[in-house]
This record gives structure tokens, sequence and C-alpha cells, in this order.
């Protein structure tokens, strides 16, 4: 077994071949270190949320199979939470949750028809339900809130620590991890490295946001960055005021994605979508820090929690995530060339790479499960249109999600620029 990419995807893969089948050589090719990419620099919202909607997955597969990838999916929390404990891994799990606020009028129209939505796919009150102003502002006290979502369906933990306690936990079952390693080519049952040629019986690419350099996958994904800021340690008074008393993870229902956490030693980590695509699908270390970006987003978590006035950001960063073209992330093997692959998370690959080890685990030892069978295995999302037109279409869709929030602020009403443009943009 060949494994390329020592992310959550190629980690969780390894780890549960190794315990199915201890007789297996595995190695896990890694470019950098484990944990270097999106798996080791994310916002740790564990959850269980998956990219495409449950219209789409339904779509493809019928309404059990969409129901049924979504109870995947919440399972997969705790599966994470579970062999982190087992494996004596501290990734400072907290299963508090998420709660998304609304914090206009728009934001709560946006609210009440998700929810409404979700009832109509067997998603009842204790999966998610609406909360009023003040049920909404005991959990966390933002600016303008009218109310909000509740799931319990959401850990927060600590990603670095997650991913680096895995690659030690695969190793001590056997598997081989050669850091500092880029495959330079993936082809069936074999990898080329500047180090030397792995044969391998399968061939697992676990590459995410830098799919793209591959040969053959210019068109497969586009990497687009997320960026993220953490406070210094705020006092107990500070989060009495803000609330998360249970580490719930949060964000509300504007357009262009922010999320927060409540860290295990109480820093304030808030993330944020905004940095522009890079033409080409160029994935570059200078592209992880946005200074506007990051004052952008020290401006919106003062706009949300006034009392952080004057506290410090300790840390900032960022890193590429991968989008597929209609944004249904996938695992498949192809067992003709014994290629698999994993990936097309967007930003919700926590568990959802989880979902995808056991599952390449089946598909690789050739068993028939219920995992083998959830809608999103073997699927094929179509390819990303050449340049110039993907530049243009990706930033032109942040810019319009950027100000359909504008305009939300400003009228409180459901945003036209979103309404108009965004179907436009496809
Ligand atoms: C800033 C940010 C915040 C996010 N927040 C969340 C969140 O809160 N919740 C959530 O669910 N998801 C979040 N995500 C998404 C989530 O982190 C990813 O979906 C997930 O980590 C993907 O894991 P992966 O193993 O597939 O990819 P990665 O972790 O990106 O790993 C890919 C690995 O492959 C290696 N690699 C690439 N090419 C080669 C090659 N040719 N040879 C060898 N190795 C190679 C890279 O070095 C890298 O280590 C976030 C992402 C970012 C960037």
């Amino acid at each position: 077994m060949a494994i390329v990419g020592a992310g959550f995807t190629g980690l969780w893969t390894a780890y549960y071949l190794a315990e199915a089948a201890p007789h297996l050589r595995i190695a896990v090719l890694e470019a950098e270190v484990a944990g270097y990419g999106a798996s080791g620099r994310n916002g740790g919202w564990c959850s269980a949320l998956f990219p495409a909607s449950m219209a789409s997955l339904a779509a493809l597969a019928g309404r059990p199979a969409a129901i049924a990838q979504h109870r995947s999916m919440q399972a997969s929390v705790d599966e994470v939470a579970r062999v982190a404990a087992s494996e004596g891994i501290d990734a400072q799990v907290a299963k508090g949750g998420t709660i998304v606020l609304a914090r206009s009028p728009a934001q709560l129209s946006r609210a009440r028809h998700e929810v409404a939505e979700a009832r109509t796919w067997d998603r009842d009150e204790s999966d998610v339900r609406l909360l009023g102003r003040d049920a909404a502002r005991r959990i966390l006290n933002a600016t303008g809130t009218l109310g909000g979502i509740y799931t319990p369906d959401c850990a927060a933990l600590h990603p670095a620590r997650l991913v680096r306690g895995l690659a030690e936990a695969v190793e001590r079952r056997g598997v081989h991890l050669f850091e500092a390693t880029p495959a330079t080519s993936i082809g069936p049952r074999l990898v080329r490295t500047p180090h030397g040629t792995v044969r391998a019986d399968h061939v697992v690419r676990a590459t995410e946001g830098y799919t793209p350099r591959l040969a053959g996958h210019a068109r497969t994904v586009v990497p687009v960055y997320s960026l993220v800021i953490a406070t210094e340690p705020l006092a107990p008074e500070v989060w009495a005021e803000i609330g998360l008393g249970r580490r719930e993870t949060f964000s509300d229902h504007r357009h262009l994605i922010i999320y927060g956490q409540r860290t295990a030693d109480d820093r304030l980590v808030f993330g944020g979508r905004g940095a522009p695509y890079h033409f080409g699908s160029r994935v570059r270390p200078s592209y992880d820090r946005d200074e506007r970006v990051f004052a952008r987003l020290y401006a919106t978590l003062l706009e949300l929690f006034p009392v952080l006035r004057g506290t410090a950001v300790s840390h900032a960063w960022g890193g590429p995530l991968g989008i597929p073209r209609d944004w249904c992330a996938s695992v498949g093997l192809d067992r003709a060339t014994g290629l698999g692959w994993a990936g097309g998370y967007v930003g919700d690959g926590v568990s959802t790479t989880n979902l995808a080890g056991r599952t390449l685990r089946d598909l690789i030892l050739g068993d028939d499960t219920e995992l083998t069978r959830l809608p999103w295995v073997g699927h094929r999302s179509p390819m990303w249109e050449p340049e110039p037109l993907r530049w243009l279409g990706i930033n032109a869709g942040l810019r319009t999600m950027g100000l359909a929030d504008a305009e939300e602020a400003l009228t409180g009403r459901p945003s036209i620029v979103a309404r108009v443009v965004a179907p436009l943009l496809g």
C-alpha cells in the first residue's frame, strides 16, 4: 500500500488499514511533515457537516442514501473522539455542538429556512434546532444576535495535536511514514519520488488542496485559502461575557464563511474565507498569510465581541483547502488500476477524512459494507474550467459573497446581489 499525503485523509486510511490487516506493508509519503497541510492548521471543528447538500446527494443516489450519509457523518464525530482517546492523543476534544447565529433579519430567515429544510430530511429537534434570541445569547453573546441554530454534532479540537498524534499512532502500528518525500508522479501501482520508486498494489492520493500540482490533476479541485487568527488566552470575566461555556464552535449566517472556537487554553480561534484564489491554482507558503485578511478577521471579531477591544492576536496562519467543481467530496478506488483517492471536502474535512479512511479500508480490502454504499463513494466531480475562466469565476464569486454581506448589513433584507449574481456564476 502506498499513500501519498500525511494529512488526516492519508493517516486515517493508514490507521484503519493497519488495524484491520496488520500483515499489509503500508508506506505513507509526505512532501513536508505529517500534518503540514490543512489538517494541521484548520479551525478545529469536527462536525457532521458535508459540503454537498442533502438534495444533491439524494439526486446522486436517492433519499435513503443521502440520509445515510448524514448519519455516517454524525457517527464520524464520535469516532474521531473515540480513537483520539483510545490512542492517548491529547487533542483537547470537547463535544459542545455548534451555534450558528442569525444577526440580521436576512440571516434569521436563512436560519428558519435551514431548519425547515432539515425537517424534510428526518432531522428532528435532537439533530438541529432553531433558537430564539435569548437562548442563542445564553450560548454566545455576540452583538446583534436575533436567534440562531444549534446542533450537538460538533466537537472542538486541536487539529495539529490530533494529526501529529495520529502520525505517531500509525507508526506504532508498523506503518512506514516517509516525511520530506514528495511524490513526483502517481500512477497505477507506482509512485515516483526523488529518493526512489514505490511499487504497491494500491496507491491512494490524499493530497487535497495540493492536488493541482500533480500531473493530470490541474483541474480536479481548486485550492482556496482560509485564514485564521488566535487571540491570547482570555480572562475568565471576558469568557463570562462571551459565553461558549461548553466550548461550542460558532459561526453566523453570513455568505462569506466565518468560524470560531474557544480553545482548551481559553483563546478565541477565529477564521474565515475571503483571501483571493490564485491564478493557475497556485499554492505557495506566502499565500498562508495575508495581512489585510488578518486585519479584517480581527475587525469582525471586535464587531461580534466589543469586549475584545485591545486583546492581542498571538497567532495568525492559513492554508489551502480543496474545492471540487460540484462541491461534493468523494472517495473511491479504481479496481482496474489500484488507484484510490479521497478529498474535495471544502471546509468540512476534519470528520469527513475519518469517514474516508474507514471507507478506503473497506474498498481496498474488498469488503461490501454500509460505508462503501454511501452516495459519495465513487462519485466523480466534473473538472474545473481552464484559466482564465477559473480565476475570473472564483474571485467574482468570493467578491459577490462579500458584497452580499455588506448589502445585508445595510438593508437587513436578503441580498439581491446574492440572489441575482450567484446563480450566474454557477
Ligand atoms: C485554515 C483552514 C481551516 C479549516 N477549518 C476546518 C474546520 O474547522 N473543520 C473542518 O472540518 N475542516 C476545516 N478545514 C478543512 C480541513 O482542514 C481539510 O479538509 C482536511 O484537513 C483535509 O485533509 P487532507 O489530509 O485531505 O489534506 P491535507 O491536510 O491538506 O494533507 C495533504 C498532504 O499531502 C501532502 N502532499 C501534497 N502533495 C504531495 C506530494 N506530491 N507528495 C507527497 N505529499 C504531498 C501535503 O504536504 C499535505 O501534508 C479547514 C482548512 C483550512 C485550510
